[in-house]
């Protein structure tokens, strides 16, 4: 190999980061502070910087560079470079430029309507853009091509290499896994109130979740944090990591639980190595790991007792209600199990449930047998049999998540993933740490160092060099037979609420 090769090449890398980059920055911009007027002019841009990435990516000329590179001796982290530069580039040109132009502007045009339909609980306002973007999705699926049916392409676009049919049994393992502690636990709460209603200040409630990341680690020279429709993080680029949060009057532990949650994803950004970020390497393995991260943050951390003892008096102190309540009570709080119709307020028992309603309805859309019209009633429904209550409106149903809108079919499932995921490494944290007495101990005392500490190490510096899979294996010390095992998160809510609800 000459240098001169490896240096054309890494230049490419550099470029399609740089430009995935922008559109970050873009998406970013849009979901924040944007005015509602530039939507259509954002929509055409986003759409020119997707042709341009497209074009890139598919130039003959990168596709040369690889295939030259991929004969030669590169070790281990330079064939990993190229190989994924090569599954993106495979991908990118099994689609036609028309279509990833018309998916990007549609995407930006169509989270717009999202917006509004859900601020007016109209669903018929979303309802033609959702089918035009069904519409595109099918077409993509069939570009990619699948393993068994159309929602696998969609799937491995966020979880490299998963299928319906490797899920299933994933959903199927939690679900009964799950459903003895949920019947014992439903029932014995009788809805009261626990924590004082407020009125919280909302500018009080940022103030405090921006302490609080920083006060957990989070480098707020490398980010910042801002209010949205639907928290999200946006790893816009190095050193630039970017999260969001939603507040309540009535209610602060949403906005400090989206916090924790979008704080795991961006600490994994901003933990890949610096020598690799402009490489296909250096990012997100896979949404299931990037999940993991968040919800380790926000579970085993967040609505834990010990977090809670700790944090208590300074959150009690920057919002002034929460003085009357104790750290037992805000823990009961942010563990209440119920059945509820949002997903992102979910207790950790029946989020599981939530995700199964969305993976059956996207399968059911991605086969041919839902199209957007259907959505509202099948969502309803699915939520009546699943979860056992039904959605009064589609604000608080169908319209709640902004992933349809941006086109993001499949990517659901990589939420139970990450869940599952995050119980089996904060495992094998506990017991790298010394126990559970230990890691409490260091809750209590605010001591978050060590458990990012373990997380760089282990996952965030990994990058993308392994398969997920394989990445979770050699962090947890199991073995990999490339399945999901989901025995550590299900021992976890089953001793967790045994104790909490003393069953
Ligand atoms: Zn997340």
């Amino acid at each position: 190999m000459t240098t001169d090769t490896w240096e054309k090449f890494s230049g490419r890398m550099r470029e399609l980061r740089h430009l995935e980059s922008i559109a970050g920055l873009l998406g970013w911009d849009e979901q924040t502070v944007m005015p509602p007027k530039a939507a259509p002019g954002r929509a055409a841009a986003t759409g020119t910087l997707a042709s341009i990435e497209h074009e890139r990516l598919t130039s003959p000329e990168y596709g040369d560079l690889i295939e030259g590179l991929l004969q030669q001796d590169l070790g281990t982290e330079r064939r990993a470079m190229v190989e994924l530069a090569q599954r993106a580039r495979d991908k990118a040109v099994k689609l036609p430029p028309e279509l990833v132009r018309e998916m990007a502007e549609l995407a930006s045009s169509s989270q717009s309507a999202w917006v509004q339909a859900r601020t007016a609980d109209d669903f018929s306002i979303f309802e033609p853009l959702l089918q035009r973007t069904l519409d595109l999705k099918a077409r993509q699926a069939e570009h990619l091509g699948y393993k068994n049916e159309p929602y696998d392409a969609h799937l491995d676009l966020f979880e490299r290499g998963a299928t319906a049919e490797q899920l299933q049994p994933m959903f199927d393992a939690v679900t009964a896994g799950i459903t003895p502690t949920l019947d014992a636990v439903l029932g014995r709460d009788d809805g009261t109130r626990i924590l004082p209603g407020g009125p919280y200040d909302a500018s009080a409630i940022m103030a405090y979740c921006s302490d609080l990341l920083a006060r957990m680690g989070y480098d707020m020279q490398a980010g910042r944090l801002d209010l949205s429709a639907h928290p999200f993080t946006s790893g816009v680029g190095p050193q630039d990591a970017r999260v969001t949060t939603r507040v309540r009057s009535d209610d602060p532990k949403e906005a400090i639980l989206a916090t924790l949650h979008e704080m795991g994803h961006g600490l994994y950004h901003l933990g890949q190595r610096e020598d690799w970020v402009e490489t296909t390497i250096g990012a997100s393995v896979s949404l299931g790991v990037d999940e993991s991260q968040s919800r380790l943050w926000e579970n085993h951390v967040g609505r834990s007792l010990a977090f809670w003892e700790g944090e208590f008096p300074k959150a009690a102190a920057a919002l002034k209600p929460l003085a009357a309540a104790t750290p037992q009570s805000v823990f009961r709080a942010v563990n209440r199990v119920r059945r509820s119709l949002i997903r992102v307020e979910a207790d950790e028992v029946t989020y599981p449930l939530h995700v199964a309603v969305r993976f059956e309805i996207e399968r059911g859309i991605s086969n041919g047998q839902l199209k957007a019209a259907d959505l509202p009633a099948a969502w309803n429904e699915s939520y009546e049999r699943i979860l056992g209550i039904r959605p009064p409106s589609d604000a608080d149903g169908v319209l709640q998540d902004v992933h349809w809108s941006i086109g993001y079919l499949g990517y659901f499932p990589t939420y139970l993933i990450g869940s599952v995921y995050s119980a089996a490494l904060f495992d094998a944290y506990t017991v790298q740490a010394g126990g559970p007495d230990l890691v409490r101990d260091q809750f209590r005392a605010g001591e978050f160092a060590p458990l990012l500490a373990w997380l760089r190490s282990n996952i965030h510096q990994v990058g993308s060099l392994k398969l997920p899979a394989q990445i979770i294996a050699d962090a947890t010390g199991r073995a990999s037979d490339g399945s999901i095992d989901t025995g550590p998160f299900v021992s976890y809510i089953q001793s967790k609420y045994r104790d909490l609800y003393d069953l």
